[in-house]
């Protein structure tokens, strides 16, 4: 899952990428409108976090270019503005959700997963193929009922596959939704987070497979 967080505050901005990351998401950080227009007019988000004071402009302003990259995307505004008339401003300008500065990380993070558990933005709770299952809200795997501890890196591309079971996960799309685009990663980190993904499953007895596609992406489904 990857999020573009729009923070001016170098501190702030670098809080939040770390808890975020940590929490398994994929991070574009834009200390400005100008940087934020600049990444979503080349990359995919699942969500956006928003800060509402930037260098350069009000980041209200933003809204309509978000619901232009994504129809569901949902937004999260982080503000220090903590008047009525401005959390009704934010809401009725399309945002999905407020958080008033200052504020606690793990809130920040459990708000924007609330918001990715939304009908337009996810499939359901849990996703299953198989004896596998992952429940989106705690972050848990099972085969066969049985808790899989992941990584949060692991638990982000299973969760990708899972969404896109029977058809091809796309091998850049994968990269873009799990790695930020600022962030250095080796060729093939992804074939080996995905080699180390598909052993751990092997192991515990998961019965669908993560086929590779050679050149194109990632397929997984139950053996036929
Ligand atoms: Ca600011």
């Amino acid at each position: 899952m990857k999020l573009l967080v729009v923070e001016d505050e170098p501190e702030l901005g670098r809080l939040l990428r770390t808890a975020l990351e940590r929490a398994g998401f994929a991070v574009d950080l834009a200390p400005r409108l100008r940087e934020a227009r600049g990444f979503l007019a080349v990359a995919g988000y699942d969500a956006a976090v928003l800060d509402l004071s930037l260098p350069d402009g009000d980041g209200l302003s933003l809204l309509a270019t978000l619901r232009r990259a994504g129809a569901g995307l949902p937004v999260l505004i982080l503000t220090a503005r903590d008047s009525p008339e401005d959390r009704v401003h934010g809401l009725n300008a399309g945002a999905d959700d407020y958080l008033v500065k200052p504020f606690h990380l793990p809130e920040l993070v459990a708000r924007i997963r609330a918001l990715l558990r939304r009908p337009s933005a996810a499939l359901g709770l849990t996703l299953t193929l198989g004896n596998l299952a992952l429940d989106t809200a705690s972050r848990q795997v099972l085969v066969g009922g049985q808790t899989l501890p992941l990584s949060p890196r692991e638990v982000s591309v299973l969760e990708l596959l899972l969404r896109h079971q029977g058809q091809v996960a796309l091998r850049a799309s994968l990269e873009e939704r799990l790695y930020g685009m600022d962030r250095e990663f080796t060729p093939n980190a992804l074939e080996v987070l995905i080699h180390r993904l598909r052993r751990r499953l092997q192991e515990a007895g998961a019965s669908p497979l993560i086929h590779t596609i050679r050149g194109v992406g990632y397929l997984m489904a139950l053996p036929a």
